[in-house]
């Protein structure tokens, strides 16, 4: 293991270095790795922000953002960079199978591996780890990392403010959930002052619906919305034909899990999803339910408490059932 003094130092001098998140980067996973790019970029290193996959549109205006390469769509020249590279930072996840398509190529990398992450359980890859579940997103620790470990306050300049400001914004679903405590207001603050424009994110991010998604939110609503008040839970699924029928695009499905939860008795919702290849499970919860139990033992995935995800290679009436079946088990837990 490296520490923060070793990572300094290897710091000082222009590196080859790879920056890459989870698979469907959300706007934390974006956020962190485009604040980390804009920060090292200013002190010569040679850095590239590559992505797993492709992630939605409402992410792709933050700076740096032309400069990301997408492994699915340039694995040769993704492959390159993280051969050649020194030092690769993972950046929101802990886990190697959270990059997929990359797991391999990263692996075998020689570079130093260097994990900033808040989620639970991280598995033993790195070499050097800025980790704590208790932030309440990744980009709240890379500018703990920049403005404290490194003590390089200084360089928080607007692009990279802008873009830790959309990690912790949309991390933290707007200042909302329980892990926005104090010091991520007054990080919030000190991102604002150094020149993130916080109107103006919340627009790009919150406010870039197309209407197709709209619509899309509506059927989910009035059709797809099943709500078992016996459990205090509610399911929302979603078939292949309706994404196809919506024209629904990557990141046009997020959010729309926490619209089952919010309404007042429900403890657990469920966003179930019929992908291409897959059917993937959003779950979300209130208070001490485990939501990342059920993702973690029926369905090959894992996350935070209260928000966690999962999949399946069942057919999705399959997986809504399986889905049922557990909630007798639960039932102490979401009745209290
Ligand atoms: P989402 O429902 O937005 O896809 O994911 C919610 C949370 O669960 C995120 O923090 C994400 O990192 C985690 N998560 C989602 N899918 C998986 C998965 O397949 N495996 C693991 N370990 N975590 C996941
Ligand atoms: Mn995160």
């Amino acid at each position: 293991m490296l520490d923060i003094a070793s990572v300094a130092r290897l710091l000082e001098q222009p590196r080859k270095i790879v920056i890459t998140t989870h698979h469907k980067p959300d706007g934390d996973a974006m956020g962190s790795s485009l604040g980390l790019y804009n920060y090292l970029i200013q002190q010569g290193h040679h850095a590239k922000v590559i992505t797993p996959s492709d992630y939605a549109d409402f992410l792709n205006w933050m700076p740096g953002n032309e400069e990301v390469l997408i492994y699915t769509e340039n694995t040769q020249l993704a492959d390159t960079f993280i051969a050649e590279a020194e030092m690769i930072f993972c950046l929101d996840f802990n886990a190697l199978s959270r990059i997929n398509a990359m797991e391999a190529s990263v692996r075998a990398s020689s570079a130093a591996k260097l994990m900033i992450d808040h989620h639970l359980e991280p598995e033993d890859f790195d070499d050097f780890r800025y980790w704590d579940i208790n932030a309440c997103a990744t980009a709240q620790l890379v500018y703990m990392f920049i403005a404290d470990a490194l003590n390089n306050k200084a360089l928080i300049n607007k692009d990279v403010a802008t873009c830790l400001y959309t990690g912790i914004l949309t991390d933290s679903a707007s200042f909302k959930l329980p892990k926005t405590t104090a010091e991520v207001h007054i990080i919030a603050a000190e991102l604002i002052n150094a020149g993130a424009v916080n109107w103006r994110i919340n627009e790009l991010v919150y406010n870039s619906s197309s209407e197709n998604r709209l619509r899309f939110l509506g059927n989910c609503l009035v059709n797809k919305l099943e709500v078992l008040n016996e459990y205090n839970t509610a399911i929302v699924s979603v078939t292949k034909a309706e994404l196809e029928q919506y024209e629904v695009e990557t990141g046009d499905t997020e959010g729309i899990v926490n619209y089952a939860l919010s309404i007042s008795n429900v403890r657990l919702a469920a966003f179930i999803v019929e992908r291409t290849d897959e059917v993937k499970l959003s779950l979300r919860s209130k208070g001490e339910f485990p939501a990342n139990e059920i993702c973690k033992k029926y369905f090959a995935g894992g996350g935070h408490r209260n928000a966690a995800g999962g999949r399946s290679d069942e057919p999705l009436q399959a997986v809504i059932e399986k889905f049922k079946s557990i909630l007798p088990d639960y039932k102490k837990l979401l009745i209290q």
